[in-house]
């Protein structure tokens, strides 16, 4: 038996680092309701609500090779990807997830102290990775509309900082950052990361321009348009040479073989993935329409798969997010609710199918008229 606490052992900064919120599965949420799966409305984690490619499951059901370790280079997979992308299959790496893809990007860049720019609100993932390296986090709040401040982030690099994380369509507002704003980051000193989960959605891809720029990384994924969140299949397009090393770095058989399996049927299934976005887009749209009727609540326009809704403030009855948010819970409907110093008073509502929005809709109605509005 050892001496002393191992406890002690352990990182400090680790033990003391908030955890990652993450989002609860659906069969949790049903058993604190008391109601069964098929009646939970999820609209909290900007799945698909159609599921993935019908052919997934023939092609997951045959694969032959369950009992072999995945090929470490994953090159049938990239293969395909640099095929789909017009690309070169040494630009990309295959991840579980695009969030390993965000853990190894730390991994192969950061040391203790490494400054790390962030642009809050944004995606959780990215000061968590920064924190699990013990990097130094820099956020650089965006402005009143969501856009990125681009001065002080170029100010921030300056000071010295080694990763830039973007996100466009960036989760949780959904706007977009401009070819012409990345290529003014991209002169900067340091590598840019576009996280690019729901570029499917209709927003400007970045992949294209990676064989061109030597600090560009892009990440995207199969999780949100083509349905296979559950999985974890996400890639990046990196620089040929950092492509190499997160190669060399990653654990062997990061990426296991239905994954592969997966994206390899989503990929030659692409056009009814394609019809599926679309439905979704439209969806969103319409939506969209519909919350701008709730004189409460303001919807922001978005690119992706979600929108992010603001209370706003009046003399009638007041509503928080938080009430609003608990209150749909009840009815069976779950959102994300956001209430940060950067996102006050806000709920992000994924996009599902559409009698989820009419449902969503007649709640937030009811809810909105039992204070008087
Ligand atoms: C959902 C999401 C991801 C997750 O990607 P996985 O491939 O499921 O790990 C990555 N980035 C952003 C911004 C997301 O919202």
């Amino acid at each position: 038996m050892g001496k002393g606490d191992p406890l002690r052992l352990l990182r400090q900064d680790l033990l003391d680092m908030p955890p990652y919120e993450p989002i609860e599965p659906i069969d949790v949420l049903a058993e604190q309701l008391g109601i069964a799966e098929e009646s939970v409305i999820k609209l909290d984690g900007n799945e698909n609500p159609y599921g993935p490619s019908p052919r997934i499951h023939d092609a997951l059901a045959r694969f032959p090779y369950y009992h072999i370790y995945p090929d470490p280079l994953q090159r049938q997979v990239r293969q395909a990807l640099a095929d789909f992308l017009g690309l070169e299959m040494e630009h990309i790496v295959v991840g579980s997830g695009c969030d390993e893809l965000l853990d190894l990007i730390g991994r192969a860049v950061l040391c203790p102290g490494d400054g790390v720019v962030n642009a809050p609100p944004t995606f959780g993932i990215f000061p968590f990775v920064a924190k699990s390296y013990a990097a130094r986090l820099i956020d650089v709040p965006r402005k009143e509309d969501y856009s990125l401040n681009l001065a002080a982030i170029a100010a921030a690099v300056r000071e010295g900082a080694k990763l830039l994380f973007l996100c466009s369509p960036n989760n949780p507002t959904g706007n977009t950052v401009s070819r012409e704003e990345l290529e003014r980051l991209l002169a900067l000193d340091t590598l840019v990361v576009v996280d690019q989960a729901y570029v499917e959605f209709d927003g400007e891809g970045f992949a294209s321009l990676v064989p061109n720029a030597a600090n560009l990384i892009v990440l995207r994924t199969f999780s949100k348009w083509a349905g296979l969140a559950g999985l974890r299949a996400g890639y990046g397009i990196f620089p040929k040479a950092i492509a190499e090393l997160i190669l060399k770095i990653k654990m062997p058989y990061n990426m296991n073989v239905a994954a592969q399996a997966a994206i390899l049927a989503s990929l030659a299934d692409v056009d009814t993935l394609r019809q599926r976005t679309q439905a979704i887009v439209a969806e969103r749209e319409r939506l969209f329409g519909m919350l701008t009727s709730l004189s409460w609540l303001r919807p922001w326009p978005s690119r992706a798969n979600f929108i992010l809704c603001e209370m706003k403030s009046s003399s009638k009855g007041s509503l928080a997010a938080r009430e609003v948010w608990r209150r749909l819970q009840e009815k069976g409907i779950f959102v994300r609710h956001f209430d940060t110093p950067e996102l006050r008073d806000c709920l992000r509502i994924s996009i599902g199918k559409r009698d989820h929005s009419d449902r969503l809709l007649e709640t937030l109605q009811e809810i909105g008229a039992s204070v008087g509005y």
